[in-house]
């Protein structure tokens, strides 16, 4: 359902992706490591263009992007392609003057032209889906670190995504609060539902994931199941960095 093709991304000289090249399968769950700057929110991020790639190309379902110079297709083939997903990002980035219910309501609304109404039917169960049906009209500041995130995710379900991904989602929470946003996440790939995680959460990767890759240096060094990476890394970059996280 994702295909990455040669994926490169330069920060000036500076590069910080150096030939991706990956597929993830439908309802497949991917879990993403590696050490700080080896490039994950990056690959995230040209995902779904937040950031331009410099080379590459890039496919989600029936949507495919080359990278190049930004003309009126592309920028169309980009909307598209975006649409397909969900993205959850590390600090919630929830409007702070909307509720939680207006939050979710927002892409529905704003993307799709739904009307209130509709997106309020979109809104409602999600939050419940959630755990937040009771916590609807609350504001983002009203809310426990665990209680936005979970917002937040709502809010990404809202768009009826093919993929979801996750930029780091519990790294800014008190760890008290980390298990139930797990528990959200872990629920969605029960479902089905296709997704790639940024994590550095081993129980979460071990329990979900159906592959996980280790990330160095903007390439993929090593990718299996999580007891092949965890308990039989092969390649000695892998080791150096378990023997830190762990
Ligand atoms: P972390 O675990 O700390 O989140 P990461 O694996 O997500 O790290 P990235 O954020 O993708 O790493 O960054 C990879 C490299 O790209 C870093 O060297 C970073 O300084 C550089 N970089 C990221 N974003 C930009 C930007 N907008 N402009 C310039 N350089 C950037
Ligand atoms: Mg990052």
């Amino acid at each position: 359902i994702i295909q990455l093709k040669n994926l490169k991304k330069k920060f000036g000289t500076n590069e910080v992706l150096r030939g991706i090249n990956l597929s993830v399968n439908k309802s497949e769950v991917v879990v993403l490591m590696g050490p700080s700057g080896s490039g994950k929110s990056t690959l995230l991020r040209c995902l779904t263009f937040l950031e331009e790639p410099t080379e590459g190309i890039i496919q989600i379902g029936n949507h495919e992007v080359t990278a190049g110079e930004l003309n009126r297709k592309r920028k169309n083939d980009i909307r598209e392609l975006r649409k397909t997903t969900g993205f959850v990002f590390q600090n919630f980035n929830l409007f702070p003057h909307k509720t939680a219910l207006e939050n979710v309501m927002e892409g529905p609304i704003v993307v799709q032209g739904k009307s209130k109404e509709e997106a309020m039917q979109i809104a409602r169960p999600l939050l419940e889906k959630v755990g937040l049906g009771e916590r609807c009209d609350h504001y983002p500041s009203q809310l426990s670190g665990g209680q936005q995130q979970r917002t937040a995710i709502a809010r990404a379900l809202s768009m009826k995504p093919m993929v979801m991904l996750y930029d780091e989602p519990t790294s800014a929470l008190d760890p008290e609060l980390v298990r139930e946003v797990l528990q959200v996440i872990k629920d969605l790939a029960q479902e089905g539902m296709t997704m790639v995680v940024v994590t550095h959460e081993m129980h979460f990767a071990k329990e979900v994931a159906d592959r996980v890759i280790f990330m160095d240096g903007g390439v993929i060094v090593e990718q299996g199941t999580s007891e092949e990476i965890f308990d039989h890394p092969k390649e000695e970059r892998t080791k150096r960095f378990l023997s830190k996280v762990s």
